[in-house]
């Protein structure tokens, strides 16, 4: 639900409203049966909300028609959920299961690109090729690293380089903080 409302906002608006929108319908069946109205007025700050009312109700009501309530535990399983592709499913299971998983993000496919592990900005080949080199047991907390990384130091178009504890090996490293190297691993030069 909480990914549902991510759209389009920030971590602090839906982080505002969801302690009490899960207080109030902890269960698939409270948002399934949900009066849109209420729900509208609880989800506001996130902005977009009748679309994303209308989606947390669908989201309840296919819990309730094809997993009995529960939210699943798989990957084939959370892919079958309307609007849930790889990158949720991959959140819920590392972050809500503590089932190892890899979300691909705009940070990780950039920063996946300019450290050189990567040369594809596909997320799904980014999640292959990622995960065969950490050890499974890593892979939600490269990726949340990965994540925190690109937004606190390796910010788009304007990396950090000078204060980045990685600038020795990177290959994207850059003296000047505005104008990174074109390096192997660059976004810019890898192949489509
Ligand atoms: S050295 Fe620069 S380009 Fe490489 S990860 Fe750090 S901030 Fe990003």
């Amino acid at each position: 639900m909480a990914t549902i409302l991510s759209a389009q906002t920030t971590d602090e608006r839906v982080n505002q409203v969801t302690p009490q929108l899960f207080r109030r319908m902890p269960r698939a069946a409270d948002y399934a049966g949900a009066d849109l109205a209420e729900l509208e007025e609880l989800i506001h700050p996130t902005g977009f909300f009748r679309s994303k009312a209308r989606s947390l109700v669908g989201m309840g009501q296919a819990l309730m028609d094809r997993f009995g309530g529960e939210v699943p535990r798989t990957m084939e399983e959370l892919v079958l959920l309307p609007g849930v592709g790889r990158k949720t499913a991959n959140v819920v299971l590392g972050v809500g299961f503590g089932i190892p998983g890899f979300p691909v993000d705009t940070h990780v496919t950039r920063l996946s690109n300019l450290l050189g592990l990567v040369r594809t900005r596909d997320p799904v080949k980014i999640e292959a090729q990622v995960c065969r080199m950490v050890p499974k047991e890593e892979w939600t907390g490269f990726s949340l690293r990965l994540i925190q990384h690109g937004r606190q130091v390796c910010v788009a178009r304007r990396p950090r380089c000078q204060l980045c504890p990685m600038s020795g090996w990177c290959p994207s490293a850059a003296v000047s903080p505005r104008r990174p190297l074109r390096g192997p691993g660059s976004v810019e030069t890898a192949a489509p």
